[in-house]
This record gives C-alpha cells, sequence and structure tokens, in this order.
C-alpha cells in the first residue's frame, strides 16, 4: 500500500522548528589519534545494504588497509583493517544497532604497519570516481551510513545540478565535522570540486549552520587561498534542528521540494557528508581506505570529553578509557547525538564507520522520569518536518499491522527525535517510530 496523499507532500516550509541548546563543548578541542588498541572487532556490515563476508581467516597477518570483508552486492563497500596484526576469529556480534552480524577479531601488534600495496588512485572519469569511492570503503560519515559510490553513480538520464555538502551538524554535543573544517579545509574544498569536475555539476555548495562562524569564515578563506571561491559557494544556515536531514536541508539550500518515493538526484540534487567528501579526497590522494574517524566523545560520565581519531571496531571502553575513563557507573552510552543516538546495551560495541559521536551519561542525566499518558496536545504532529503522526503510529503500535503502518507513512520516518523532544508526556515515540518503521517495511 502506498501512502495516503497528505503525507505525499514534501518537507515543512519551516524547514525544521527546534531550537536547541547546543552543548558544543568540544569545539575547540583538536582531535586526538587514539593508539591502537590491544584488539579491534571489525563489523562485516557498516552500511546500507548487505553484509560484506570475511575474506580472511584466523591466523592471517593484516596490515593498516588491508580488505578484510567484501561483497558483490550492489550496495555493500568492503571493510578495511584499521590496525597491524593477526586475525585472532570470526565471530558473531550484537551491532551498535542492535542487530547481529559477522565481525572479523584482530589482535594488534601496536606498530600500525600500512599496507604495503597501497597507493594514489587516479580519479579522470566519472567511473573512476564510483570505482574509487568503492575501493576507499566510504559510507556517509554523518551517521547514515550510506554508501558513497552509490550517491555517486547518478543514474542515467538523471541531471544534477546541484552538489551539495552538508556541514550543518545539527545535533546538540557533536563538533565532529566542525573539526573537519578547522583541521582539513584543504581537502574539503579540493575533494568537493573534484566530485564537482569529474561529475560535471554546474553548482557546489557547502552548507553550514551558523552557529560556526569560525569554520564559515575559515573555508571562505581557504577556498579563496587556493582559487576555489568561484567554484564552491559557502553557504550559511539556520541553526535549527534537523537542518542536517537530507530532505531539510535541500529545501534550505535550493528551495526544492524532495517529494516521499523520490531520490534527490530526481531533482537535480547530490548531498554529501562534508566529512566523507574529505575523506574520498584523502583516500585518493593517499590510498589509504576508511580505517579511522573522527569522534566526539562527551557527556558528564566521562573525565576527559575530547575529539577522537579511532580506529574502526576499537570498543567503548577502550575508547573512554582513552577519554580518562569514567567518572562513575554510567547510566546510558549514546552511539550519536542526543536526538538520534542509539541506546547501547553495554560498552563492549565496536565504534563502526557511521558513528560520529560517543555520549556517556551518568545515571542522573541518562535517566528520563517515566512516561505519562498521552494527552492528544499534538505537539508530535505539530513538529514533525515529514507530515507524520507520531501518536497515530505509536497507538497503531499496539496491535501492529503493516498495512495501516504503511497508511500512517512510518516508513518515511526520518528518526529526527523532534516528536520524543516536544512531548509533555515523554512518550518514548522514537524507540516506536524506529519499530514502526522497521515493521513497515520488512513485514
Ligand atoms: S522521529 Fe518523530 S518527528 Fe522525526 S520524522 Fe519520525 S515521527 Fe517525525
Ligand atoms: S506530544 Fe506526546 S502527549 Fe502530545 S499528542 Fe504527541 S504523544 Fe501525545
Amino acid at each position: 500500500m502506498s501512502a495516503p496523499d497528505n503525507i505525499l507532500r514534501p518537507v515543512r516550509k519551516n524547514t525544521g522548528k527546534l531550537r536547541l541548546v547546543h552543548h558544543k563543548n568540544t569545539a575547540e578541542s583538536e582531535t586526538v589519534k587514539m593508539p591502537a588498541p590491544s584488539k579491534v572487532v571489525i563489523p562485516m556490515l557498516q552500511h546500507i545494504g548487505r553484509p560484506c563476508s570475511p575474506i580472511v581467516k584466523p591466523g592471517d597477518r593484516v596490515a593498516v588497509g588491508t580488505k578484510i570483508g567484501d561483497s558483490s552486492e550492489p550496495n555493500s563497500v568492503p571493510v578495511h583493517s584499521s590496525v597491524s596484526g593477526t586475525v585472532s576469529k570470526i565471530t558473531t556480534i550484537r551491532h551498535s544497532n542492535g542487530n547481529t552480524c559477522e565481525a572479523v577479531v584482530i589482535e594488534s601488534d601496536g606498530l600500525m604497519t600500512e599496507d604495503i600495496f597501497l597507493s594514489p588512485v587516479k580519479v579522470e572519469t566519472a567511473e573512476d570516481l564510483v570505482n574509487a569511492a568503492r575501493e576507499s570503503g566510504l559510507v556517509g560519515l554523518g551517521g547514515a551510513g550510506f554508501p558513497t559510490h552509490s550517491k555517486l553513480d547518478i543514474p542515467k538520464g538523471k541531471a544534477v545540478d546541484t552538489l551539495i555538502i552538508n556541514g550543518a551538524e545539527c545535533e546538540p554535543y557533536i563538533t565532529s565535522d566542525y573539526r573537519e573544517c578547522m583541521e582539513h579545509p584543504e581537502d574539503i574544498l579540493q575533494g568537493t570540486n573534484l566530485v564537482k569536475s569529474v561529475l560535471n555539476i554546474k553548482r557546489a555548495i557547502i552548507a553550514i549552520e551558523d552557529n560556526k562562524p569560525k569554520a564559515i569564515k575559515y573555508l571562505k578563506q581557504v577556498s579563496y587561498e587556493l582559487h576555489l571561491d568561484k567554484e564552491i559557494e559557502i553557504m550559511k544556515l539556520d541553526s535549527r534542528y534537523p537542518q542536517g536531514a537530507e530532505k531539510v536541508l535541500i529545501y534550505s539550500v535550493t528551495g526544492r521540494k524532495l517529494p516521499i518515493n523520490q531520490l534527490p538526484s530526481d531533482i537535480g540534487c547530490l548531498v554529501m557528508n562534508i566529512s566523507t567528501v574529505s575523506n574520498l579526497y584523502r583516500y585518493i590522494k593517499t590510498g589509504m581506505p576508511l580505517v579511522s574517524r573522527r569522534i566526539t566523545v562527551e557527556g558528564d560520565c566521562i573525565n576527559k570529553p575530547m575529539n577522537v581519531e579511532v580506529p574502526i571496531g576499537a570498543l567503548i571502553r577502550d575508547v573512554a578509557e582513552f577519554c580518562g575513563g569514567y567518572k562513575s557507573e554510567p547510566g546510558k552510552i549514546l552511539m550519536g547525538g542526543p536526538m538520534m543516538g542509539v541506546a547501547q546495551i553495554s560498552d563492549e560495541a565496536p565504534v563502526i564507520k557511521q558513528n560520529n559521536a560517543i555520549l556517556i551519561l551518568s545515571i542522573e542525566a541518562g535517566t528520563l522520569p517515566p512516561a505519562t499518558p498521552c494527552i492528544r496536545c499534538g505537539r508530535c504532529v505539530e513538529i514533525c518536518p515529514v507530515y507524520l503522526m507520531p501518536v497515530a503510529i505509536e497507538t497503531a503500535m499496539r496491535n501492529p499491522d503493516r498495512e495501516k503502518l504503511l497508511s500512517l507513512g512510518a516508513n518515511y520516518c526520518i528518526e529526527c527525535g523532534c516528536c520524543a523532544y516536544v512531548c509533555p508526556a515523554r512518550r518514548p515515540l522514537v524507540q516506536v517510530m524506529r519499530q514502526a518503521k522497521e515493521r513497515s517495511i520488512k513485514s
């Protein structure tokens, strides 16, 4: 069943309504590189699409950047080792999003020796770019996990005229993309220009919320110095949540409305996260695939909140240890920010490619007062940026029926968390929306 007409509308005209308190406490925290932990656990599923299969076995020696998993499925991307050492086992783990998948466990030798077969990549055509993006193992680093090569592979017959680089970073606490702007502006700008020129896209815009004036100013200055100021626009956006959500961003930047069931390329847009485009450029320059990423480690329960470059597959507890350890027993650990983050059942989960933050909260800060009955105030409906009725979907989930959930458009939820944030009854609406979405898509 398709969604009814009343939700077949583009994103709300107000482009997101929440003004959040941002708590960007780590904004000036320069990224610190975490040394190799004693072991990493690297999941074979770190993207939207089918999981990879391991191509190594226990006892194999690997180096940093060695490919350890791959798949022939179109929406899968290869997985690489983030340390040098020895594969100790292939096992099944619980993923940070709650699903189970295969993972390769590697005991590190502490040397971080790089794979000798890595070398810079030549990119001249669109096909070269798509192949490079796939081999880099890149997915959307803003959290979505959509394979970068699939985004860049613009379907025949579709004309993309606008490249939007998403630097909104609208979630509270997270400063990972902001640090990318401050530490690697050349890579962002050169990567953007490369994608623009190779894919022959007319206009390129780097869009950043206006609560990051230093990043905006710095990118403008570096773009002038690199003579890219005529090629790339730097656009200031209103700091309103969820400004970084794809539909909201496209509307804010271009005024174009992305109808439900359509892709950005259907309305002439290509949207990439700012750290993704930067990492893609570094891969082309060096041949080193995505083996580490910057994570904002924050929360009232961690001793030293900071931005850390973490090897993919490092366990949360090892990252926390590197950040000075816990102040007390954590009450809640979120992979991601407070609006869209996923609560973890323990600190044994590994960091994956799309994690941009770990939020470690004390029992007091992480425990919400109990939910009370819905008072039918309609605030959740009023705030939803994609015109859903969270209260109705929550009611439908008491007796879940796929047709009913589809008719309410549960599959179109962008999991932004706005409904739960405004609910005076503290209903756990995001968790219910996630379950409803999964049920409406899968069952
Ligand atoms: S999380 Fe809530 S507010 Fe956000 S899209 Fe889903 S239903 Fe709408
Ligand atoms: S915001 Fe909360 S209390 Fe108000 S209608 Fe929605 S679920 Fe009910």
